[in-house]
Formats: C-alpha cells, structure tokens, sequence
C-alpha cells in the first residue's frame, strides 16, 4: 500500500477526521493527490458532532465587525445545500425583539455605540438589528433563501409559546445541516477518490526524515502500530491542534488555540411550528431554540473556557441550569431539568488571538504551513462547520505551493463547488417528492421512516432498501425503524463500528431507543464483525 514505506510516500497524511479533516482530504483525493487520513476514534467523534448545527452566516458576528467570516460563510451556504439537499435545509429563525436586549460589552459595535449613544446603556436598538439584517441579506448573494421579514408575535403560531411580551419580531434565513452525516459522506467522498481512511488509528508520533514525514500510528481497538511515509502532514486535530504540535510531532510553534466549550440540551417539543428561535439575553449572549428530530427541541449553546482536550465535554448542572432560565425569560410555559431528555457538549478550537472573553474569540479559521525543518506542515486552527469547503480549498492552496504536481482529473484547481455529496443529487426542495418516491416504491414504510431515511442517505435511500417487498426483508428489527440492513450499511460503507456510532452520530435514534436496545444493537454489531472477520 503506498505511505507504508518511504519509497513510496503518500502526498498527503491528514491527522483529524472531523470536519475539516474529512473536508481537505476529499478535496486533496478529488485533485490526484495521494491521501491517508487517520482519526483516533469515529469520524466525527469530537467537535463535528457537536455543533448547533447550523450553516449560517453568524448573525451576531457582525457585532464583532467579521465582516469577511460573515460574507464567506452566508455565500457558502447556498453553495452547500445545493450540494447535499438531503442532510441540509433551509429554516426561519424568528429573533423576538424586546427593547431590554442588551449586547456583549465588549463588541466593536456595543464600544462605538456607547460613545456616541450613551444613553443605550448597552441595550441593542431595533435598528441595529434591522442593519445587521439588512446586511446579513444582502452580503451574501443569496438566491434560495428568503430575506428578512418583520412579524407581529400576537395570536400567530411563531408567538403561540412565547410570553406575551413579546409582540414582534424579526424573521430571517440560515439553513440546518446533520454535522456528523456531513463528515461521514465527506469521507466516503474522498475515499471513493482514492483515499485511504483510517478510523480508530491514533497518530502517537510524527518525525521529519528529510524530504518526508515519518508517522507512526496506533489501532486503538486491537493495539497494532503502523509506519507511514508522507510528503506532508495536514494536522487537523481540532481541540488536539495544540496537542499534535507540541506532543506528537514536536514542534517549536508558539500558535495557541483556545478551547470553547459549548452545550446544548434537549427537550420534548416545544413548540408546534418548524422555525427556530433566536434568543438575546441581557447578558449579551444569544441562544437558539430549534426544532429537532421531528419531536424534540434542541437549545443551545453555551460559552465556558475549556481547559484541556483530554477531558471529555459534558453539557455541566450549571450550564443545563443557564440555558434553561435564558429559554425561560421567553417560553410561556416554564421548561425544567426534568424536561431534559439529552444532552451534548462539544469544544470550539478557535485561533488564540487573545480576545478577553470567550464568546468574542473570533470564530475565523487561520491556516500555518511550518515548512522550517524539513517536510512541510499545514496546521488548521479554527473554522466552522459551514466554511469546511472553503477552508478546504485555502488549505489546498498552501498544500499546492509545497506539493506542485498533482495529475487528476482536479489537478487545476477548485472543484468542490457544484459536486453533490452522495445521495445529494437531486434539486433543493425536492425532499417531499423524493419521499412520496420511495414510499411509493416501498409501501411498507411510515412516513416517519421514509422521511429519516431520505433526511439520512437522500437518492441512496433506495439503494440501500434494494428489492425488498416488505419490513421483514431487511432483518432485523432493532427499534426505531433501525434495520439489520441499514446497520450493514452503516458498517460496511460508513465506517460505523458501535452501536454509539450508529444512534448519536450517523443517526439521533439514541432518543428513541432504550439502553437495552441499543446494548442490543451493541451486541449485534460485535457479532457480526467477528463473522465478518473470520470469513475473510
Ligand atoms: C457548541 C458548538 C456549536 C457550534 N455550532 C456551529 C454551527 O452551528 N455552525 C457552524 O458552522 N459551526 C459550528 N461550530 C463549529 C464547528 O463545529 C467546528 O469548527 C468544527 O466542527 C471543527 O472541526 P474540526 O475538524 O476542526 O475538529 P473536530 O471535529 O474536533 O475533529 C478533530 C479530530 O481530530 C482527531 N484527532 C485529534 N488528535 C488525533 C491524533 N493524534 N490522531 C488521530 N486523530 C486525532 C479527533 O479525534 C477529532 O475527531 C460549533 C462548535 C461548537 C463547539
């Protein structure tokens, strides 16, 4: 296999499979370049499942003048549901305004204004979130999506849960996306191009021989070590950046990251309408209410200093405790710790560049090539779900500098723009047909199943039922409309392992099945990987 030795190195060896890992090595694949990638667990595992999920433009990062992050990223998202108009989609976010709304003290924006109004005393007016509106319309050339709207709240079903306080609001486009499914199918992509994926394969060192980079990992389930060879290292560890420059491949770099920890938690459904909620508080921080997995809402996110990679982030009592009162200065009926079912915690890798406080840390992502001792380097700190492509592409811009003779059919330049992912090919808005399709070709499915399944695999989900006549032709039955045949699936072309991997990332079937049927499934899938394994 080429990169197992150095007369025969891979161009690329990628150290991440989140997002952005998944997201350079397909674009890397799709140019003729050789790529390994490694991820030390499942794909996904850390940040990119972690998210609120949103590809959006990141309204309240105007207050921080980021105008470029803010441009790139609104653009972006109508380049992006194009591509994947099955785990992505467009929603409303409904921003109730109420002239107690205050900003973050220490936004550009909320600096300015109490120069020249100091009489706001901090309070966000409502023309300056109809200028941030107006811009978020109009910075972006969007074409899909609608624009802004003013809404009355009395006796509409957007103001139905809210307190009554609240009389109007504003009502604007971003789009949701399934984060994990988007680096699982960003893996299959660059895998079909050519690239190997390692998953459960630690990166534990990585030493300059020359010309080439000497890595060697660890199978984090059997223990077995391996050397590869390559031209050069993306390190796209996410929270680990720091880790992989100072303990795996030793580095003199003083680039920070700073680790923001961010929770959600989950709720039955609180509301019976399919927009989502933009909430201010008076502390200056915004949280959303979205609707979720058809029964559920999801609210989040919270801002905490994170100290070490190491430590797996839980959504903490008192972070439940903020979102739950922020939630309740706007729901008419009160929610408690008792209504919450899940919840998830992730951690932002921003760029340390010594913002004061965690919320204002910017959410920009800055590329390094350390090309000093050697082979060459590209470190990533920072980004967001919905500018992997784009970060994608500036990385490969760094990686051609160094690496100038690609020869596939890309080889020139940027190609992901207009390439759906798989199961993306069919138009923005026609998720419904593709529904009544399958379920006429497949009478026995629900329309909560067909649904999860187009939302989950798009034109594939008929692929992956074959010929089946009926429930019973797909095996087993594990609960939730989950099948022995979409778990096959799942194990054998989306690197699923555990019955973890199956119902918190590649699906939230985690909410509908109970701890024995998903140590079932567990069960199951060990099983079948040893029948697996032993016929091979
Ligand atoms: C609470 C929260 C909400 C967010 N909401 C949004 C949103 O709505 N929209 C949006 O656009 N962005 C959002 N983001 C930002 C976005 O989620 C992140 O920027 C993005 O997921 C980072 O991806 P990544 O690939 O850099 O990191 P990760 O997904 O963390 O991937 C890094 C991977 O590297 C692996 N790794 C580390 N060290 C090694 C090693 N030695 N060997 C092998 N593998 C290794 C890890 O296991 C991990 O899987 C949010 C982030 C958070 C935390």
């Amino acid at each position: 296999m080429q990169g197992n030795d150095s007369t025969h190195p891979v161009d690329l060896f990628v150290i991440g499979g989140g997002i952005n890992g998944c997201g350079i090595a397909r674009d890397a694949a799709g140019r003729g370049f050789s790529v390994t990638l490694a991820e030390m667990s499942d794909l996904a595992s850390a940040t990119s499942s972690s998210s609120t999920k949103l590809f959006h433009g990141g309204l309240r990062y105007l207050e921080y003048f980021e105008f470029r992050l803010v441009r790139e990223a609104l653009i972006e998202r109508e380049i992006l549901l194009r591509a994947m108009p099955h785990i992505s989609w467009p929603m409303r976010f409904v921003l109730p305004y109420h002239k107690d709304m205050r900003f973050e003290s220490e936004t550009p924006t909320s600096k300015f204004l109490s120069v020249v109004m100091p009489w706001m005393k901090g309070r966000r007016p409502a023309w300056l979130i109809r200028l941030g509106l107006f811009l978020y319309d109009h910075l972006g050339g969007r074409k899909i999506l609608p624009g802004t709207e003013t809404i009355g709240l009395t006796g509409t079903p957007e103001g139905a849960p809210l307190q009554e306080r609240f009389a109007k609001a504003y009502e604007y486009s971003d789009c949701w996306v399934e984060d994990s499914r988007l680096v699982i199918l960003n893996a299959r992509d660059a895998e079909a191009r050519g690239a190997a994926i390692l998953t459960r394969t630690k990166v534990t060192h990585a030493t300059r021989e020359g010309d080439l980079w000497r890595v060697e990992t660890k199978d984090m389930e059997h223990g077995r070590t391996a050397t590869h060879y390559a031209k050069m290292l993306v390190n796209a560890g996410g929270p680990w950046v720091g880790d992989v420059i100072h303990g795996k491949i030793d580095l003199p770099s003083k680039e920070g990251v700073r680790l923001v920890r961010g929770s959600h938690i989950v709720t039955r459904k609180l509301f019976d309408h399919d927009k989502c909620y933009f909430f201010q508080g008076t502390d200056g921080r915004i949280i959303f209410a979205i609707p979720y997995e058809t029964d559920f809402t999801l609210i989040g996110t919270t801002d905490a200093e994170h100290s070490d990679p190491s430590i797996k982030p839980t959504c903490t009592d008192e972070e439940r405790d903020y979102l739950i009162a922020f939630a309740n200065k706007y729901f008419k009926a009160p929610i408690s710790a008792e209504d919450v079912v899940w919840s998830y915690s992730g951690v932002r890798p921003l760029y340390d560049d010594g913002a004061s406080s965690a919320t204002a840390a910017t959410r920009d992502y800055t590329l390094k090539v350390d090309a000093e001792g050697g082979a060459p380097v590209l470190n990533i700190f920072g980004g967001k779900i919905t500018t992997y492509r784009r970060l994608a592409e500036s990385a490969l811009e760094k990686i051609s500098e160094h690496l100038p003779d690609a020869k596939g059919p890309n080889a020139k330049g940027r190609w992901t723009a207009g390439v759906p992912l798989a199961g993306g090919d069919f138009p923005v808005g026609g998720f419904d047909r593709l529904v009544s399709e399958l379920r006429a070709q497949f009478g026995f499915l629900t329309p909560f199943w067909a649904r999860r399944l187009v939302r989950a695999y798009g034109t594939e989900a008929r692929d992956m039922l074959g010929d089946a006549e009926n429930a019973e032709a797909l095996g087993r039955d594990f609960g939730a409309t989950l099948t022995e045949t979409e778990v096959t699936w799942l194990m054998e072309r989306e690197y699923a392992r555990t019955a973890e991997d199956i119902v918190w990332r590649r699906s939230k079937l985690g909410l509908r099945l109970d701890e024995t049927q998903i140590n079932d499934l567990d069960d199951w899938m060990q099983s079948h990987r040893a029948r697996m394994a032993a016929a091979e």
